[in-house]
C-alpha cells in the first residue's frame, strides 16, 4: 500500500522527516534533528516533533532511498543515527548539498558522544552512500518512480523534490485519498526561500502535482521589505559603531554567514565605508570551511554574484575580513577593542564560540548584538532577541550574564518565504495542486496559511 507518514517536523519547524512508501519502495525525505523546544517536552506534554526509530512503521534498514532537501542539520542531523540503526540505502540530493553534507554532519557529530573513530567511519559511509544530482532533470529511480530537483532558494543546494509514481499492478492503492490515476506526482517543498536572496537564484516554478507537501514556517507572518534591507543594515551599523563598540552577529555557518558577508561586502564597496575599514571576523571553523565550499560552488550562484566574480570582485570577500580558525586566536579576539564585527555560531546561541563573545561582551553598553534569522523558542537566541531594549540578565551555559549591550533584530534576511511568498510560489504553478499538506510550521502558522490558501480556492488537507 502506498502512503506518506510524517516522522518529524509535521507541526514544528525542526526535525523534518517524511516517509513515502510507494510501489514497494521506501523513500525517506530528510532526516533532521529537533532543536530548541521541539526537542523537549512542553510541561507534561511531550512534543511529537520527531518519532523515535522504534516508533517508525519500518526499520531504517528497510529504507531504500533517503532524499535530502538541503544540508541544514534540522533536515539531516539524524543521518548518523539512521546509519547506526541499519540504514544502508542511497542518499540523493543536489550537487552542492552533497558537498556541504559531510562537513556539516562531521561538525554536528563532534557535539555527540561518538568517538573520533566512529565519526570518521560514519562520515566515510555518508560519503559512500550519497550522490549529487542536477537540478531540473527527471531521473528514474525504480519500479516506475522518477524524481526531479528544483531550486528552492533557501541555501546553496536547497531543493524541492518532485516524485512521479506510476501505478504498479501490485500496488495500486492511491496515496492518501488521491484520485486513482496511472501516474501521480508529489512535491516536497523542503525549506523554501525568497526571491532576491544573496548568492542564490530565485526558487524555480514547480510543475503541476497531485499532492504538495509544503513548509509553513512563516505561514502567519509577512517579512519586512527586503528591497531596502541594505539601507537598514547601513543605518544599524552606523548607529552601532558610533561609540566604537563591537557588533556580535550569531549566525548559522551554512547560508547565513555567507549571506551576511555578501551584504557587508556590498556595503563596504560604497565610498562612505571605504575609509573606515571596520574589521570583520568570522570566528567559526565550520563557517570558514563552508564559506570556502560556497566559493568552490560558484557555478550554482546567481547571475549577480557570478557577474561580480567575473569582474574581479569576489562577492563575499574583502580585505578587512579576517578568519579565526584556531581557538587561541578566538581567545585573543575576546579582548580586542572595538570597532569590530564578529560573526560566530551557533545561530541560535545554543553553543559555539558566540557564547564566549556574549559572556564577555553583553555587559558592555557600547556593544551590540544583531539577530538576523529565525530563533526557535527555547533557545538562548530566542530569549535574547525577545529582550530588545530591556536591560536585564540572561543565563548562558549556566552563567548569569548582565545585558547592557543593545540587542537588535535585523529584518529582511529570512531564509524562508513568508506567507505571501508561499502563496505566490503555489500560485506560480501552471495549475493548482490537487491537494496541499502543510508541514514545518507551528499549528498557529499552519492554521492561518491554510485559511488563506482555502480562500483562494486551494484544497488543503486538515492538519
Ligand atoms: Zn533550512
Amino acid at each position: 500500500m502506498n502512503s506518506i507518514t510524517h516522522l518529524g517536523g509535521e507541526h514544528c519547524v525542526t526535525g523534518s522527516c517524511h516517509l513515502l512508501q510507494a510501489n514497494g519502495i521506501n523513500i525517506l525525505v530528510d532526516c533532521g534533528l529537533a532543536q530548541g523546544n521541539d526537542s523537549k517536552s512542553r510541561g507534561h506534554v511531550p512534543v511529537m516533533c520527531t518519532r523515535f526509530f522504534e516508533e517508525w512503521p519500518i526499520q531504517p534498514k528497510h529504507i531504500d532511498y533517503l532524499f535530502l532537501t538541503h544540508a541544514h542539520i534540522d533536515h539531516t542531523g539524524r543521518i548518523p543515527e539512521l546509519i547506526q540503526n541499519g540504514f544502508a540505502g542511497e542518499i540523493i540530493c543536489s550537487h552542492p548539498t552533497k558537498a556541504l553534507l559531510i562537513p556539516m554532519l562531521t561538525d554536528a557529530m563532534g557535539f555527540t558522544d561518538l568517538s573520533e573513530k566512529e565519526i570518521h567511519q560514519l562520515s566515510k559511509k555518508i560519503d559512500e552512500f550519497s550522490w549529487g544530482f542536477e537540478y531540473g532533470h527527471e531521473f528514474k529511480l525504480k519500479k516506475g518512480i522518477t524524481f526531479k530537483l528544483g531550486r528552492a532558494g533557501h541555501i546553496l543546494g536547497s531543493a524541492f523534490i518532485q516524485f512521479k509514481i506510476s501505478a504498479q499492478a501490485d500496488a495500486v492503492t492511491p496515496l492518501e485519498d488521491l484520485e486513482s490515476s496511472d501516474t501521480y506526482s508529489i512535491i516536497f517543498s523542503g525549506d523554501l526561500g525568497n526571491k532576491k536572496t544573496p548568492l542564490l537564484p530565485d526558487p524555480d516554478i514547480p510543475d503541476p502535482c497531485d499532492l504538495l507537501i509544503m513548509e509553513s514556517t512563516y505561514g502567519n507572518r509577512l517579512h519586512e521589505n527586503r528591497e531596502n534591507r541594505l539601507e537598514r543594515l547601513h543605518a544599524a551599523l552606523t548607529r552601532a559603531l558610533a561609540d566604537n563598540g563591537k557588533i556580535f552577529i550569531p549566525a548559522f555557518s551554512l547560508g547565513r554567514t555567507q549571506e551576511i558577508l555578501f551584504e557587508l561586502d556590498r556595503l563596504f564597496s560604497r565610498e562612505e565605508w571605504q575609509n573606515r575599514r571596520i574589521p570583520v571576523f568570522v570566528d567559526s571553523p565550520l563557517g570558514l570551511k563552508i564559506t570556502t565550499l560556497y566559493t568552490n560552488l560558484s557555478s550554482f550562484w546567481d547571475k549577480e554574484s557570478r557577474g561580480l566574480q567575473q569582474n574581479g570582485d569576489h562577492p563575499f570577500d574583502f580585505d578587512h575580513l579576517y578568519s579565526v580558525p584556531s581557538f587561541k586566536d578566538h581567545a585573543a579576539l575576546l579582548d580586542i577593542p572595538g570597532p569590530a564585527i564578529i560573526i560566530a555560531g551557533s545561530g541560535m546561541c545554543t553553543g559555539g564560540r558566540i557564547i564566549d563573545h556574549l559572556i564577555s561582551g553583553l555587559p558592555e553598553p557600547q556593544n551590540d548584538v544583531f539577530f538576523v534569522g529565525y530563533q526557535v523558542p527555547g533557545t538562548p537566541g530566542h530569549e535574547l532577541s525577545a529582550m530588545s531594549h530591556q536591560p536585564t540578565n540572561v543565563y548562558l551555559q549556566g552563567r548569569k550574564v548582565q545585558i547592557k549591550a543593545k540587542i537588535q533584530q535585523l529584518t529582511g534576511y529570512s531564509a524562508h518565504a513568508d506567507q505571501q511568498g508561499l502563496i505566490d510560489w503555489v500560485q506560480s504553478m501552471p495549475s493548482k495542486p490537487g491537494k496541499i499538506k502543510l508541514v514545518h510550521g507551528d499549528p498557529k502558522a499552519q492554521k492561518e496559511l491554510r485559511d488563506k490558501l482555502i480562500k483562494i480556492g486551494l484544497n488543503v488537507i486538515e492538519p
